[in-house]
């Protein structure tokens, strides 16, 4: 596999090209799948919630039951007082019964704003209950929907993905594993970016340090793989990033 400078940074520009679109496509997938566990998480906790609340609610009904039935108890005390209250002759006995009806009133009294309070609440926590039970519904009809609808893109990502990867492979097949080894390395130390330009015609595009002119002839003519003195990466001149501001890769 002998080929010159030219070709290998031709390929090396081809290669970055080709790891920055599969980066994009990668980091668009996980920022939809990050989306979705997030809106995942929210109806976990939400459902969570809510179903503290109705067993809250459970528990004041059963409250509410206790309540109610030591109200009919206490009412049953009053009848029976009452007719008790009927058949006393003596005096003494029937300030003593008239006291205990008193006792029994204040109790019946009691219970009946305590079981009143409770229906109150209850009912208000009920309205609470199916107002966040709607939410939660029309969350989770979003989110499906949402769901329903990545579920094609995502298909679409990862298929592209792939034949982008393919083609990477092929373009790597072309060029010698120790230039591969060095490009993954300063690909790595540099955040994803091997292979730049020459700008403002001595410039790094990657660091925007100057560089040395020999090096800058050396690109020019085609004569050796430059890599920046200072950053490491990989550089070229692209003649038509002249016209436009903006670098073109050869197909
Ligand atoms: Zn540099």
């Amino acid at each position: 596999m002998s080929m010159n400078p030219q070709q290998i940074i031709d390929i090396l520009r081809k290669l970055q090209a080709i790891d920055d679109e599969i980066r994009d496509v990668r980091s668009t997938r996980n920022r939809m799948v990050s989306n979705l566990e997030k809106l995942e998480a929210v109806l976990e906790t939400r459902d969570t919630q809510l179903n503290e609340m109705r067993n809250k609610l459970s528990e004041a009904e059963t409250w509410h039951r206790k309540k109610s039935v030591e109200l009919e108890e206490e009412r049953e005390k009053l009848n029976k007082a009452k007719a008790k209250l009927n058949s006393v002759t003596r005096s003494k006995e029937y300030v003593a019964v008239n006291r205990e009806l008193d006792n029994v009133r204040r109790n019946i009294q009691t219970r009946e704003d305590e079981v009143e309070k409770l229906t109150l609440a209850i009912a208000e926590f009920r309205s609470t209950i199916e107002r966040e039970d709607e939410k939660v519904r029309d969350l989770r009809v979003a989110a499906n929907a949402e769901a329903e609808s990545n579920r094609d893109r995502l298909g679409g990502m990862d298929a592209r993905i792939e034949a982008v990867e393919r083609r990477r492979n092929e373009v790597a097949e072309g060029i010698e594993k120790s230039i591969l080894k060095r490009y993954r390395k300063v690909f790595d130390a540099r955040d994803g970016t091997a292979v730049v330009g020459v700008v403002d015609e001595d410039a790094c595009g990657g660091c925007n340090m100057v560089v040395q002119p020999r090096f800058v002839e050396a690109i020019m003519r085609g004569t050796s793989l430059v890599q920046c003195p200072f950053c490491s990466r990989f550089l070229y001149i692209d003649s038509r990033s002249d016209q436009d501001g903006q670098p073109e890769l050869a197909a």
